[in-house]
């Protein structure tokens, strides 16, 4: 039997029943799954960089034949050291330019005692390794400190050493995880075995002349220049000497892009189609006459940015067309996103339709509610010549209240209705819903957007609602292209005049009395400050702020979907004592801000209580609140001038530039206090970095998503993350690029190069891949 892609792991030579369920483990079960396990490094054992050229700290990879060994066992551990002679290999000493200025490298191994056994006079040795700098005289100016070694089949050897020996050596050679477990034998399935097994698996392949299935239609990938998918594969594992190692390591050669550019080909393929599905389907075409345009006028508060009139003018532009609008409106916080959402729901209500506004907590549904009621309070609509009607719907509203709120909407008599999740429960239907704008829309999940945008008309024959989705969230790009792929995008770029740039300080604990001082005299010039903690409750009970309102519909969100390769990240929320909300509360209330008017908000505080907090401090009668990350979204109070962050080493970028968005939005100069904790790790000190030398939203969500991996990106509630083998949306923008405009093509008209066979096969393959894959948009 003839390998195939398909064939189970277990029918692999080496492979075998035993090995096969470890592998399984793996989430390698065919030998495509196999060949799909990429080398995460390479070593070039082809032209190892001349060490006259390398710096202590570097890794290395070198060759060398043994010397002599020793084991030292003087004091402390045993060290086991070995002195490697160092030859160039392969390449006529390429790069040495025929002088080898340290001849000899001493490799030490702590415990060592193991090894004394292993090594034989002149066997040939490879080493990988951090170079240290030698002070013990020695040959040279390098040692290295515990280094991957692979001993090379010497000349004359026989058995499978000998048979992979052109594995080992003069190539630049791949580097695998282990795939984990261990052979009948009880060897480990490490990188050598891996290799192995690999090349085994393409050797047959390519023997057997094996149709290995290919994905893209020729011509495409001619007139691009990738090669086929077996040749791609092949010199991903298997490079060719001249392949530059930095493009290998970084993703860069043919092989690899031809691998990225067909993940993401096929994913925007996908979200193509589904744009083009959504034009076909029928939206309200709402109209902007003098009238509407009056309305609009007469709520406007201020002059808007030059930014919120060209987003709005977008805005508009898509209400106007037959097809239903799906539009993402990015902007920093407080550039002003809110009244550009109100314009557009007058846009709505002056057609004689309902909008709906749907914020992710109660405290920003009901910010938003009470600013809306201000903003349209006392004007009358020139539609009806009579006043506006809007109407609040949160989960934790008493049963009454819903049920009259529920009740306007059906009847058509509240225009704007202003909610959290209750707002798409099932019971809730909108008389002449025309208009939904999502507020902070990455604090929903990407199911709730489309559930929402699926809620029938109660006539149930009225078009699609319109639907507007606005995150304060900075998107980097190969995110908007994928996630947010089918919406058209608009960006305030501009914050409103007269704000000052926030001044963003580093702190530690030791000098909170420092921190104190500066917030009272804020206080003392009239302004307003936050003291944010990362947990509610100290001591035994350090569960991390649910910075959720505890909207019941909010806790049953599908789980999220893993970062890619389980790309680490560190739990923000640690067990560990941390200073929390409440208890700083009493502490700072009772000492460093004696006589200062001190207010509490947390999530675990009733709907009411976290009302009566906010509103007091909106109306200025508290000084200092002291909260959790609830506030982090969409909380508008002008007056406040200073953000203090405590642990700020817990919390990750996106969190923290939200926080430091709530102060800034008034004229006062503003001030952001990172303080920390003792301890603080060194992706956090990247963190505080950024968000001292930055303000822009757009810069630190791309560190972000480099720190965090797309799947954490959103925070941990958001799911539908398409899930890659080879692609790294943090890596692969250009490919992505490419492919975006590749599918578009392809799905615009027949490339007449294809044959309609070739044709069919895309869009089958697509159909195949988009349900397994890219689970987060049905067909
Ligand atoms: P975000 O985009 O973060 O939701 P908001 O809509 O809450 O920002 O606006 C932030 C603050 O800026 C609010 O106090 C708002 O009233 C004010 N604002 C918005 N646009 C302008 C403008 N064009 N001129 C002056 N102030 C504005
Ligand atoms: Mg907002």
């Amino acid at each position: 039997m003839s390998l195939k892609l398909s064939t189970p792991i277990q029918f692999v030579k080496r492979v075998g029943d035993r090995v096969a369920e470890n592998l399984a483990r793996r989430g390698v079960e065919t030998v495509e799954d196999l060949l799909y396990h990429l080398p995460f490094r390479y070593e070039d054992r082809l032209n190892p960089k001349p060490l006259d050229q390398m710096k202590p700290g570097e890794m290395a990879s070198l060759l060398g034949d043994v010397r002599g060994s020793t084991l030292l066992t003087t004091r402390g551990p045993a060290i086991f050291e070995l002195t490697l002679g160092l030859v160039p290999l392969g390449a006529e000493g390429l790069g040495f330019g025929g002088r080898i200025s340290q001849p000899t490298i001493k490799c030490l191994w702590f415990n060592g005692t193991y090894l004394r056994e292993r090594f034989r006079l002149g066997q040939q040795v490879a080493v990988y390794g951090k170079l240290e700098a030698s002070r013990s005289g020695g040959s040279g100016r390098f040692k290295l400190i515990q280094p991957q070694f692979e001993i090379l089949p010497g000349p004359g050897a026989s058995g499978p050493d000998a048979e992979f020996a052109a594995l080992e050596m003069g190539r630049i050679v791949p580097v695998y995880e282990s795939l984990g477990g261990t052979t009948p034998w009880g060897a480990k399935l490490t990188s050598k075995w891996t290799r192995r097994v690999m090349w085994s698996v393409f050797e047959e392949l390519i023997e057997s002349g094996a149709e290995i299935e290919e994905t893209l239609p020729a011509p495409l990938r001619e007139r691009l220049a990738l090669p086929n998918r077996l040749e791609a594969l092949k010199s991903i594992h298997f490079p060719e000497a001249g392949t530059p190692v930095a493009d290998l390591m970084t993703a860069r050669t043919p092989g690899h892009k031809r691998l990225i550019f067909e993940e993401f080909f096929y994913l925007e393929l996908g979200l193509e189609l589904k744009r083009r599905k959504l034009r076909e389907r029928i939206g309200t075409r709402f109209e902007t006459t003098d009238q509407v345009r009056a309305a609009i006028r007469q709520v406007l508060p201020f002059h808007p940015t030059t930014a919120q009139k060209r987003v709005l003018a977008e805005i508009v532009g898509d209400m106007k067309k037959d097809q239903p609008m799906r539009r993402l409106l990015q902007g920093d916080v407080g550039s002003g996103k809110t009244i550009v959402a109100m314009q557009a729901a007058l846009v709505a209500i002056e057609n004689g339709f309902q909008a709906a506004l749907m914020a992710p907590t109660e405290i920003l549904a009901t910010q938003h509610y009470l600013s809306a009621r201000k903003l349209l309070a006392d004007k009358l609509s020139p539609l009806t010549g009579k006043p506006y009607r809007v109407t609040l719907l949160t989960g934790s509203l008493d049963l009454d209240r819903k049920r009259e709120s529920r009740g306007r909407i059906m009847r058509g008599e509240a225009h704007l209705a202003i909610g959290t999740h209750a707002l798409i429960e099932e019971k809730v239907d909108f008389a002449n819903l025309g208009l939904v704008i999502v507020d902070e829309q990455h604090r929903f999940g990407v199911q709730q957007r489309f559930k929402l945008m699926k809620k029938p008309n109660a006539e149930g024959v009225m078009a699609d609602p319109d639907v507007l989705v606005m995150t304060a969230t900075p998107i980097p790009r190969t995110l908007a292209l994928t996630i947010y792929g089918d919406m058209d995008v608009s960006v305030i770029d501009e914050l409103p005049p007269g704000r000052t740039p926030i001044v963003t300080r580093r702190t530690s604990e030791a000098s909170s009395a420092k921190v104190w001082e500066f917030v009272r005299k804020q206080v003392a010039l009239g302004h307003q400050a936050y003291i944010v903690y990362p947990i509610i409750e100290g001591a035994n009970d350090d569960q991390p702020e649910l910075d959720f309102a505890p909207e019941p519909s909010a806790q049953d969100e599908p789980t999220p979907t893993k970062g890619k390769r389980g790309k680490k990240t560190e739990s923000l929320f640690p067990k560990a004592k941390l200073r929390s909300a409440t208890q700083s509360f009493d502490e700072l209330r009772a000492g460093p801000l004696q006589g200062l008017r001190v207010g509490l908000l947390h999530g675990r505080m009733s709907a009411d209580d976290k009302e009566v907090a906010m509103r007091r401090f909106q109306r200025g009668e508290t000084d200092v609140l002291i909260a959790t990350t609830v506030i982090e979204v969409g909380v508008d109070v002008p007056n406040a001038s200073v953000m203090v962050i405590d642990h700020a080493e817990r919390f990750g970028l996106a969190q923290m530039h939200q926080l430091r968005g709530r102060v800034g939005r008034g004229a006062a100069k503003s001030y952001c206090i990172l303080m920390t904790g003792d301890k603080v790790s060194e992706s956090a000190e990247l963190r505080l970095d950024a968000m001292v030398h930055t303000q822009n939203g757009f810069e630190l969500a791309e560190l972000d998503l480099a720190q965090r991996g797309p799947g954490e990106f959103f925070g941990t509630r958001q799911a539908g993350m398409p899930e890659f083998r080879v692609a790294d949306l943090g890596r692969d923008r250009e490919v992505l690029e490419i492919a975006k405009s590749e599918a578009a093509r392809f799905a615009q008209s027949p490339d007449p190069t294809l044959t309609p066979e070739q044709i069919t096969e895309v869009w089958d393959r697509l159909k195949q891949q988009w349900q397994r894959r890219y689970a987060l948009v049905e067909a």
